[in-house]
């Protein structure tokens, strides 16, 4: 009977069980977490207000509760945790599942002042990531600048523009609803360094920002138009020529002077500075670009630059990979490097070793993406499981795992989590509300066993 751990319990770790369990009738699959909570960017990436993508949580939980799928929560692999080379003894096969656990920099002055962070530091303080940095984020903040025009770009303005009373009927942690409510954000700056054919948000996520009560969203029409795909749309492929449609058309609609926030789309500005004020940052230094006229979407600059007013910056210019343990990494690519999902070790494929999702195709496409990009690595490993079974692993990995010091949050532990997250939300007049640091998730998961 083949025995395989799955390391990551995000979209693509669940995929590759279910496609496993679909596919080998006798196959047993532990899916280890760092986390004690499951799912991953679905728990602590898909912003709270997406109820909808949210709930996909309840796909990847019929995954999980599979009778030969098991969740091992809060153990780590790699260092300070279970050492890959001791899983590989314990298991047939391994598949890391691990995402990209980092985000990308922009490299340019001023980018650690206070103030500046990461969208994805932000997105887990909304979240209730455990490790998230406890920020009021928002504090003394009149305007924003979000570097990128990317989904989580739109994502972290949306939170920025939502107000309480929309915001109150999410999971958000206590905390960080509190924090939005007193926010005097009035003018958020979404910035683009290249022109709106380019921008990476899809259509769907775009427009959403249109729809926010008491919030006018501002495109200048000059600046968009340097991009000669906006003046005429009509030879781009369809997700850009939708998005150039709406954008056209916030470009045209009448001033709103009754709103109380502005989201303005900017293009062209290519980040250059960080400029300090008070100890913090103050304002975003871009340089102006144009199109390089090479017709493949790439800008030049000007030499000539533009200050835009921030007390608050975030980066949001992409996720990174990062290095495993003992496993082979392109740093060039922030992925480990494969051939259909078999770990490659020079132009060799090491055996019993496997990967799937962003760790193997780079961070971009929806959490669809994820199952085909799955059942690819799982027929590999199915294709080499003759040969994996030949090694003698133990019956049950569980023991061995606390023998290297690590008490897994089983299922029932999680189910505890759960619990403790709906009491929370009832005692604050809230629906489920999540529980924000390790002491809580782990003192509720420890009730499972009392
Ligand atoms: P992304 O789609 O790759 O967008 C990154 C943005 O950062 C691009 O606009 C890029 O511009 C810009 N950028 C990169 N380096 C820059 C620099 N040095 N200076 C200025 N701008 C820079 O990444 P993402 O927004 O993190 O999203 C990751 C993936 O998750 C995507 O596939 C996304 O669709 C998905 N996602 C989906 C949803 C949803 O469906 N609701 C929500 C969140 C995320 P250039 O094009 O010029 O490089």
């Amino acid at each position: 009977m083949l025995r395989v751990a799955v390391v990551g319990s995000g979209p693509s770790g669940c995929y590759t069980a279910q496609s496993l369990v679909q596919q080998d009738p006798e196959v047993r699959v532990d899916v280890l977490d760092r986390l004690p909570c499951p799912y991953g960017l679905v728990r602590y990436g898909v912003a709270p207000d997406h109820e909808k993508i949210k709930s996909l949580q309840n796909n990847l939980r019929s995954v999980l509760e599979h009778e030969r799928v098991r969740f091992l929560g809060g153990v780590a692999v790699g260092p300070g945790g279970v050492p890959a080379a001791r899983l590989r003894e314990l298991y047939h096969a391994v598949v890391y599942c691990v995402g990209a656990a980092t985000d990308r920099h922009l490299g340019i002055p001023g980018e650690d002042l206070p103030g500046s962070w990461s969208a994805t530091e932000f997105v887990s303080w909304y979240s209730a990531h455990p490790d998230a940095a406890d920020d009021g984020f928002v504090q003394g903040v009149r305007s924003a600048v979000v570097i990128g025009v990317g989904n989580v770009a739109v994502d972290v303005t949306r939170m920025l523009a939502r107000g309480v009373t929309e915001l109150a009927p999410t999971d958000m942690p206590q905390a960080a609803l509190t924090s939005l409510a007193k926010s005097r954000v009035t003018d958020i700056h979404m910035v683009g360094r290249r022109g709106p054919s380019q921008a990476r948000f899809t259509t769907k996520e775009l427009r959403e920002l249109g729809t926010l009560p008491g919030t006018a969203v501002l495109v200048d029409r000059r600046e968009a138009g340097t991009d000669p795909a906006f003046l005429d749309p009509s030879g781009l492929p369809n997700a850009q020529r939708r998005n150039v449609e709406v954008l056209r058309g916030w470009a045209d609609a009448p001033p709103a002077p009754e709103a109380r926030r502005r989201i303005r789309l900017r293009f062209y500005l290519r980040p250059v500075e960080l400029l300090e004020r008070n100890g913090r940052v103050g304002a975003v230094r871009f340089e102006r670009t144009a199109p390089d006229g090479d017709g493949g979407g790439g800008v030049r600059g000007t030499g000539r630059f533009e200050e835009i007013e921030a007390q608050l910056v975030l980066r949001s210019v992409g996720y990174r990979g990062v290095p495993l343990e003992g496993l082979p990494f392109d740093a060039t690519t922030g992925t480990v490097p494969h051939r259909a999902g078999r770990v490659l070790r020079g132009e060799a494929a090491a055996s019993g070793e496997y990967v799937s999702g962003w760790i193997k195709r780079g961070p971009t496409g929806v959490i669809g993406t994820n199952r085909p990009c799955a059942k690819e690595t799982v027929a590999s490993l199915l294709a080499d499981a003759a040969e994996l079974e030949q090694r003698e692993v133990p019956s049950d990995p569980l023991p061995h795992l606390r023998a290297e010091g690590v008490e897994p949050v089983g299922w029932a532990g999680w189910c505890a989590i759960e619990r403790a997250e709906a009491d929370l939300g009832a005692s604050l007049g809230r629906s489920v509300v999540k529980l924000p640091d390790w002491e809580s998730l782990l003192a509720a998961a420890r009730t499972a066993g009392a």
